[in-house]
């Protein structure tokens, strides 16, 4: 979290925060600076959002724990956190919301807030802030979220790679070969709920583990494949399933092509 050095007029603590209010600036590009002065420029102590991510994704603390202005007559116990963007005209690009989502989640654990204490503005104003695209189900059922888990991230610069990630664990591959885990061993409401973008990452790392556990990758460790390459060109092995585990009777017939020599 960043937090400028800006020239404010008379600012007032909030006692208690008690609610979060969601807004967006209603405008495509805005940037913390602009908000402040066209705040002051029309008479306010300064910005009157308390806080701000912009699309560079650089957190701003505004007013902070001071008494904002940003939905009027509900102020004085509410934090006001707005991601920049117009949601009326524009989609939130995927990585900028999950990121949203974290900070909000953040200030919720802070304050001891819970996903039923955060509002969009227009709940509370005559407004269609933070806009009709925001996608506001989907963010509070992951706001709701215990904080390590996550749904499925599409990195927007590699659409072709999945990352699944819940606290310090992260499997990513090919989309195409989660794709095909989930088509194979997924059951029917885990492909729904991946068409839909709703797959919880809990029923993700469901879907890896039977089709990981089922089809090993047939990539060969770059520290066995020498042998591995040998030892297939002399007939040890027959070349398939470099990772499944192997059992003791294969074994022994392993051991035994060794022994007779080839
Ligand atoms: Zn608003």
């Amino acid at each position: 979290m960043i937090k400028p050095t800006l020239r404010w007029g008379s600012l007032t603590p909030i006692g208690q925060v008690r609610r979060i209010i969601i807004h967006h600036p209603a405008a495509v590009r805005y940037s913390y600076l602009q908000i402040h002065n066209q705040h002051r420029n029309q008479g306010w102590s300064g910005a009157g959002y308390n806080y701000y991510l912009q699309k560079n994704h650089e957190f701003y603390e505004l007013r902070g724990l001071n008494v904002g202005a940003h939905a009027a007559n509900e102020n004085s116990d509410s934090l006001g956190v707005c991601v920049e963007g117009n949601y009326d005209v524009e989609n939130i690009n995927e990585s900028l919301f999950l990121r949203f989502v974290d900070e909000v989640r953040k200030l919720m654990r802070k304050h001891g807030l819970t996903a039923n204490d955060v509002y969009r503005h227009s709940d509370v104003g005559n407004t269609s802030c933070p806009g009709g695209y925001f996608p506001w189900a989907r963010f509070k059922r992951l706001i709701g979220q215990a904080e390590e888990v996550k749904s499925i991230v599409h990195e927007p610069k590699q659409e072709e790679v999945i990352y699944v990630k819940a606290g310090d664990f992260q499997w990513a591959s090919g989309k195409e070969r989660f794709e095909h885990i989930l088509n194979r061993h997924g059951n029917s409401s885990e492909q729904e709920a991946y068409k839909n973008d709703e797959l919880t990452v809990s029923d993700a790392f469901g879907v890896l583990a039977k089709g990981v556990l089922a089809e090993p990758s047939q990539t060969v460790p770059e520290a066995h494949k020498e042998a591995w390459d040998e030892y297939t060109e002399r007939g040890v092995y027959n070349g398939k399933n470099p990772n499944h585990p192997i059992t003791r009777a294969q074994h022994a017939t392993v051991t035994k092509r060794i022994e007779d020599g080839m």
